[in-house]
């Protein structure tokens, strides 16, 4: 097989098949995070790079195989709309199979009529937006001349108004570059407005050749789901992670979680869980002490219900 990977197990698509549309690296941008490595030149010109029959083939002979497959997913070396053919490859593929298709794209070439078109056939789209700023922009996604922050925005809500299906917008957090709280208020404001479907939060979990992204720490990350769930539904990447070490001093530990982050009810519920395995009468009895402190109060946002620290 030349283009077509997996299945792989994914968080987010379950059985995924992957399909490679590019030679590497080709892309609009040069993002500081990129798994790739640099880019050395950039594409900006759409292309057949490969003959669509191909590919189409070995996808439909991988389908034909037998193998649980929840997604097909097209995903580039690269930034996969540059690919001509990707529309037709889409409509054929949902033509010969009802496996469910998705795109995952850096989103930079949604100002363009034709692309967004071609994608109007997914069944899910996932775009990345990692900044609310130009000068942020700027700094993670280090475009193609020409590939501007306002450019990039207004092709997401253009494509927002057009695409009825699933919009899931994939936004990259990385320590010190776009956590703080300016840069989350930014991000928010612009999510807010285009209205995606699912916010996507994900984190440089393994190092990248270029060394620039460190993972954020967790209070900042716990920040964000936060802020973030006020503009849509958001898969956690970090959910159910919290862990609360022992059961002495538990006020006071949960109070100085809180303290720095708001903290959702179905973590703390989870952490408390880990803590008296099996014991959900102790967990139970522990939710309830801990609110009769009169320490917290509750927050409802994006379907979820916080506890923060009273003024
Ligand atoms: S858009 Fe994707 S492929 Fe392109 S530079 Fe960024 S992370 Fe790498």
């Amino acid at each position: 097989m030349n283009y077509v990977f997996g299945p792989v197990s994914s968080k987010r698509l379950g059985q995924s098949l992957g399909v490679d549309l590019l030679p590497s690296k080709s892309c609009t941008w040069n993002c500081i995070y990129c798994q790739l490595g640099r880019t050395k030149e950039y594409v900006t010109e759409r292309r057949e790079f490969y003959p669509k029959e191909e590919i189409l083939a070995e996808i439909l002979e991988t389908v034909a195989s037998g193998k649980p497959i929840d997604w097909i997913t097209f995903v580039g070396s690269g930034e996969t709309t540059l690919y001509k053919g990707l529309g037709w490859l889409i409509s054929e593929v949902k033509k010969a199979t009802e496996i469910p298709v998705a795109v995952i794209t850096n989103g930079s070439l949604l100002s363009d009529p034709e692309v967004r078109r071609e994608l109007l056939e997914a069944d899910a789209v996932l775009p990345s937006l990692n900044a609310g700023s130009a000068e942020l922009f700027e700094r993670i996604d280090r475009p193609a001349p020409g590939f501007t922050f306002e450019r990039h925005v207004e092709g997401l809500r253009l494509f927002r108004q057009e695409y009825r299906r699933k919009l899931w917008i994939e936004v990259m957090l990385i320590k010190g570059v776009n956590d703080s709280e300016a840069a989350l208020a930014d991000l928010v404001a612009v999510l807010s407005d285009i209205k995606p479907d699912m916010i996507h939060l994900v984190l440089p979990s393994r190092p990248t050749p270029e060394g620039y992204a460190p993972m954020p720490d967790e209070d900042r990350i716990r920040r964000a789901v936060f802020i973030f769930s006020a503009a849509a539904p958001l898969l956690n990447p970090a959910k159910g992670e919290m862990t609360l070490g022992s059961a002495d001093n538990l006020l006071e530990t949960v109070s100085g979680i809180a303290a720095r982050h708001p903290l959702q009810e179905e973590e703390l519920q989870a952490a408390l869980e880990k803590l008296f395995i099996g014991d959900a009468a102790k967990v139970e009895e522990s939710m309830l002490a801990l609110f009769s402190s009169g320490r917290f109060e509750k927050v409802r946002q994006g379907g979820h219900l916080y506890w923060i620290i009273k003024a």
